[in-house]
Parts: C-alpha cells; structure tokens; sequence
C-alpha cells in the first residue's frame, strides 16, 4: 500500500527569464509563468498522513520565490562563456550561430560581426548580479528545474525532519513537475529510497 500527497496550482510556480542552447542554437531571452506541482509518496506517519500539506508548500514557495523574478543562468552549459564581477554576469554564447528565429513570434538575432580589431562579437547578455539566480546545470529546460528543485526540497525535508530519521525514511519518492505553459510539463521523480540507502 502507497499514498502520496501533491500539491498544486494556487501560487506555486514563479515567472522567471531565461533561455536555453539546442542542437547548436541559442534561443533569445524570454520567459515564463512557471508552475509547479509536487507529488510526495510515502508510508503513513502514526498520525496517518504522508508529510504535513503545510510545510511542504512553505518549502515549496520559499523554493520558487528565489526564482522569481529573476533570469536563471546555467552554469555548466558547454556553449556559454560566462564571466562573473562584482556587479554582473556577462553571459556570451560561444556555440554555432544560426539565423533563423527559433520561434514565428522570436526575434531574427543579428550574426555576429567583427569589431574594428577584427574580433567577433558573438551573442551576449550583461545581467545585474541581483537578477540572476546561477543554477548548476547544464541548460535551463523544464527538466533541469523540476530535478533541481527536486533535489532542494528533499535537502529541505530531511532538514525538517532531522530529529526524526524515520519518518524520513518512511518517504519513498518525490515527484517534481515543471510547467513552462498549460501544455507542457517536464517532470522529474526522485526514488527516496535508494537516497535514503546512498547516504546512510
Ligand atoms: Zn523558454
């Protein structure tokens, strides 16, 4: 016997910049209304419930108002040559370079041209450090966020339930699902169980 609880809609989501790099291509700035919704599966505690409905939107909301309003930056993404100062991050995009507008309703980017020293300049974003959230991933899809923020939460849960191991280890499996529109969902499910064994 399982039971699992879930959360969603409401104002679980955050709308946040960003853009991903694909076969070679780099799409322009845009963002998007992101929800969110969590499936927690477990034993039932001796108070039979799952994990407090409660708590576990506060982790999720605290979780999601870090993104929100804020351009998420990938920092393991091969195509990107990123450049940290004191104040911003200069995100230039290193990879091929193609014309076309990824979208019928995205901008048609300029090629990259050469400068009066003959260097190419090739695509680049300067953003204020205090809009950027830079996340360890490789490229922000839908599917990085939902594993992230996956991973974040359980962070979240065993803190929460520190004094109490075994309630911990009663979860079997977090499910994470990321909404960029009404119509499309990456969703990413985390077997609790063999963390639980992996850090024990
Ligand atoms: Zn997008």
């Amino acid at each position: 016997m399982s039971w699992k609880i879930v959360i969603e809609r409401g104002n679980l989501g955050f709308a946040a910049a960003h853009f991903i790099t694909f076969e070679g291509r780099c799409e322009p700035l845009h963002g998007h209304n992101y929800g969110v919704h969590i499936e927690l599966a477990g034993a039932l505690t001796r108070d039979s419930y799952v994990f407090d409905f409660v708590a576990l939107k506060d982790i999720t909301r605290e979780l999601c108002k870090a993104w929100d309003h804020r351009f998420l930056l990938p920092l393991q993404n091969p195509n990107l040559r990123l450049t940290e100062t004191a104040r911003e991050w200069e995100i230039v995009y290193t990879g091929a370079f193609d014309a076309q507008p990824i979208a019928s309703n995205a901008p048609t980017l300029p090629a990259p041209s050469s400068d009066a020293t003959g260097a190419t300049e090739p695509l680049r974003y300067v953003m204020p450090k205090e809009t950027v959230v830079a996340l360890p991933v490789d490229n922000v899809t839908a599917e990085r966020l939902a594993e992230h923020l996956a991973m974040r939460i359980v962070e979240r849960l065993r803190q929460r339930l520190s004094a109490m191991p075994t309630a911990f280890e009663a979860l079997t499996s977090l499910t994470v699902g990321v909404a960029e529109t009404e119509m499309q969902t990456a969703v990413y499910t985390l077997d609790l169980r063999n963390l639980a064994k992996a850090t024990s």
